[in-house]
């Protein structure tokens, strides 16, 4: 049975990363109460109250792809310094921040492709790793930034988020001491996903929240290509059951886990063959074919699936950035639409909880927030 990492790894990533200090070394971010939203939203209270998951805040990464991230690079770095015999199983995992192992494994490279990882690459390399994330040409260029800061190669390929992977998953195999993560390693990526629920449950009785046939807890989660979400709605469904609702939010131009969704067995369809451009200013969730793995995961969990537009998206950043001062990026605003479509159905219920996970935002550039903050058009 393979175990979630991240408390082993916690006492080792204090002391690596001086941002995890406060939570000793534990990669969690808060529920917030977001009156002040719900307001601006137009969102009745008798159809329940809103919060907010702050996943935007997630340390060192600054976005959800911190959990699946982290945890696949972990698990990868504890296998190898345990097979190398410089790592015990029931050792202080203190010890990874060693001249040994830190050699260990700047013999060996990660890869990654990734719509803007910056959790992976920057864990790899901290670790001691040679660490290389494939982009799209067209990925944000504060992200690109960033992860070479943090000393991780950036490799840009024309075209997009598919095309990137394909290509950095052939120039990995051309190097027998690279390691290219993908869906082999989804298992990890969920769990690390899956990891946010035990804490989002101790965090709802922090707040005094019930989760019941009466009480339901409504999610949504924006989604690129499905890993993240269907980990926190693998991992919610396993403590509340049929008491949460997760709905994954999706560009309308990137739609493809809704495709996947309507999709017959064995089909694997691309938002291109449905005259759709997966253009889109969420780039976080540019995806043109969803994860089969986190698909064929949520068939039987997940809610429902809505998309939204790139103009509701500035707008919801902007309100949430006047009424609550949370800074988010576009991709992290597309769950705040769905609550007007549940209006009108049996979630909305004076003593139902809805959480809006905000998925990114907090290492945006000031600049580059501005000019989201502009696109807005609300008054
Ligand atoms: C990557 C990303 C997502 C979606 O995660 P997937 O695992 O690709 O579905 C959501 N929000 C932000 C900000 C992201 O960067």
């Amino acid at each position: 049975m393979r175990k979630i990492v991240f408390f082993r790894f916690a006492p080792l990533l204090a002391d690596i990363f001086p941002e995890l200090l406060s939570t000793a070394g534990l990669i969690e971010s808060e529920l917030l109460p977001a009156p002040h939203m719900q307001g601006a939203i137009d969102f009745p209270e008798e159809c329940g109250r809103l919060w907010i998951k702050a996943d935007h805040t997630l340390p060192v990464a600054g976005s959800i792809k911190a959990r699946g991230g982290f945890h696949e690079v972990l698990e990868y770095a504890e296998n190898l310094a345990i097979q190398s015999g410089l790592i015990g199983a029931s050792d202080n995992y203190r010890a990874f921040n060693n001249p040994a192992v830190r050699n260990l494994f700047s013999r060996y490279e990660i890869a990654v492709g990734s719509t803007g990882n910056l959790g992976f690459g920057v864990m790899a390399a901290a670790l001691g790793f040679k660490a290389v994330v494939h982009m799209s040409a067209n990925a944000k260029e504060w992200k690109k930034t960033r992860l070479r800061d943090r000393g991780v190669q950036v490799i840009e390929h024309l075209g997009d988020y598919e095309k990137a992977v394909s290509a950095g998953r052939v120039m990995a195999e051309n190097n027998p001491n690279a390691y290219f993560v993908d869906d082999e390693r989804f298992l990890s990526l969920f769990l690390g996903n899956a990891a946010s629920a035990i804490g989002l449950k101790e965090q709802l009785q922090n707040q005094g929240i019930v989760v019941d046939v009466k009480h339901p807890l409504i999610i949504y989660i924006p989604c690129g290509v499905g890993g993240a979400p269907s980990g926190i709605a693998w991992g919610l469904n396993q403590i509340f059951g049929k008491n949460v609702y997760c709905y994954f939010a999706e560009p309308t131009q990137s739609p493809c886990f809704l495709l996947q969704m309507l999709a017959n067995n064995g089909e694997h369809p691309s938002v291109y063959d449905f005259g759709l451009n997966n253009r889109t200013e969420a780039d976080g969730l540019a995806v043109p074919r969803a994860s089969l793995l986190a698909a064929q995961a949520m068939r039987n969990i997940i809610a429902g699936v809505f998309t939204v537009q790139d103009q509701t998206m500035f707008n919801d950043l902007a309100r949430l950035y006047h009424s609550e001062a949370m800074a988010i990026e576009p991709s992290a605003a597309a769950g705040f639409a769905g609550l007007q479509r549940l209006k009108e159905s049996s979630l909305c219920s004076s003593s139902a909880n809805h959480i809006v996970w905000t998925t990114g935002g907090s290492l945006v550039p000031e600049s580059e927030f501005n000019s989201f903050l502009q696109r807005a058009s609300i008054s």
